[in-house]
């Protein structure tokens, strides 16, 4: 790393942790309202998409998603790479497992999306250094943030993810011994490294998390990180429980996709947006305001401009406001994509409900008898219902617990169906709830 990127992430971590402070949320709100604002005046003109919106407040500029994001590409960068250019050195990365080229000097990437085109990221090296320091900021623990600053050793962070980036080895450095962990290998043939290591901080999804929870519980992964954070996955009640007892804390979340780094638990171990660095348009779902698909605009990217671009996940926000001080928004969970979202015409009234992926797994873990893994699959008005034991008792009480929740919707049931239970790879993203096809109907109630 030059330099000026070290100088720069130092600068990020210091800003991050113990600078940026706020009278509340309203006088957040304005500052951040002059972060986009800059953010808008100084770099929009640089990209020849966004020219025509130079000027304009925020609120004027087109909502993008993934498919639009993807065919404007070579325009809403302001380095000139082409898609083309980009999804091929991406694609090189991945097909090698060699994840250091860059394109132009430029990190590229694909997202591990779980269905549909791919998204593609493209990040400068002043960017990468930003990140690094704004991530060390958000996830180091006061004893390894000293260590980090002016300890003998170094942190030692284990990183388990699909695809490596530049982006993430970016943190490895003197101070920080960073490994990462391929899970196109799999999950067990890392483990000897893993003891090995004995890392201060283990990061991996939460499936993936649950493997290794279990692995330490059976005595067989004698490691006590001071950190565990789940990533890329949602992190479900149950593997939450798990992978807190067999490390002895509580697991912590990072909330990082292609279109930036969104959210993190704080101290207190909630999950708060990434406000200081990006901004959060919530498009509610509901009239109560509960749960929000994010819009969103980093303004602290510069090369690849992600503005006001709708991200396909359900948030829910977290009722009792968080006591640590942080500005950005408390959130009680990512409850997974909109496409986790299942729907049933009313029982009585026209129109499709949505039934949401935290609602189903509350009815499946409040099930009078403790089940199996499970997988929910929406096929119209039939759901196929997978169950890992395979027992027909248990695939029995999956459908009533889930028939109690429809009930209790006033909705009109589906037809139950079992399908085999296949337990996901541990390079494929596990998704226990998916909504293939929603009932034919025209409407929507969102309830
Ligand atoms: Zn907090």
């Amino acid at each position: 790393m030059k330099l000026a990127d070290t100088l720069r992430l130092g600068a990020y971590l210091a800003r991050t942790r113990w600078l940026l402070r706020f009278r509340g949320r309203a006088a957040f709100e304005r500052w951040q309202q002059r972060q986009v604002r800059r953010f808008l005046d100084t770099h929009l003109p640089r990209s020849p998409y966004y020219r025509q919106y130079a000027g304009q407040p925020l609120s004027a500029l087109p909502v993008i998603d993934k498919q639009a994001m993807l065919a404007h590409f070579d325009g809403m960068n302001t380095a000139g790479i082409g898609l083309d250019d980009a999804t091929r050195a991406a694609l090189d990365a991945e097909m090698t497992r060699d994840f250091a080229p860059e394109l132009r000097g430029m990190t590229v990437g694909l997202s591990s999306g779980t269905q549909g085109p791919r998204g593609v990221f493209l990040v400068a090296p002043e960017e990468r250094a930003r990140w690094a320091g704004i991530m060390m900021a958000r996830t180091l623990p006061a004893a390894l943030m000293r260590r980090l600053l002016i300890g003998r050793r170094p942190v030692k962070v284990a990183f388990f993810l699909r695809a490596n980036s530049n982006l993430y080895s970016t943190l490895k450095s003197r101070r920080v011994d960073f490994r990462f962990h391929d899970l196109v290998q799999g999950v067990d043939s890392h483990l000897p490294a893993l003891i090995e290591q004995q890392p201060d901080l283990l990061v991996a999804p939460a499936s993936i998390l649950a493997r290794l929870a279990q692995h330490a519980a059976n005595g067989v992964l004698p490691i006590r990180p001071q950190r565990v954070i789940s990533v890329a996955e949602v992190l479900e009640a149950d593997d939450r429980v798990r992978i807190g007892q067999a490390f002895g804390l509580d697991v912590h979340q990072l909330y990082q996709c292609t279109e930036g780094f969104l959210g993190y638990t704080c101290e207190e171990g909630v999950l708060h947006l990434n406000e200081e660095y990006v901004h959060i348009e919530p498009e509610w779902l509901d009239r109560e305001k509960t749960r929000f698909v994010p819009i969103v605009t980093d303004f602290s990217r510069t090369t690849q401009l992600i503005v006001r671009y709708r991200l396909g996940d359900v948030l829910r926000v977290r009722s009792a406001p968080c006591t640590c001080g942080a500005p950005g928004r408390a959130i009680e969970a990512v409850e997974g994509r909109c496409d986790d979202v299942l729907w049933l015409p009313g029982a009585r009234q026209a129109g499709l409900s949505a039934l949401y992926p935290d609602m189903l797994r509350q009815a499946v873990t409040s099930a009078p008898a403790a089940l199996p893994d499970y997988r929910i699959e929406q096929h119209g008005m039939a759901w196929r219902i997978a169950v890992a034991d395979g027992a027909q008792a248990s695939h029995a009480a999956l459908a009533a617990a889930l028939q109690r929740l429809i009930a209790r919707h006033e909705l009109r049931p589906p037809a139950f169906q079992r399908m085999p239970f296949v337990d996901s790879d541990a390079h494929v993203k596990r998704r226990r709830i998916r909504c293939v096809q929603r009932p034919a109907t025209s409407q929507e109630n969102h309830a």
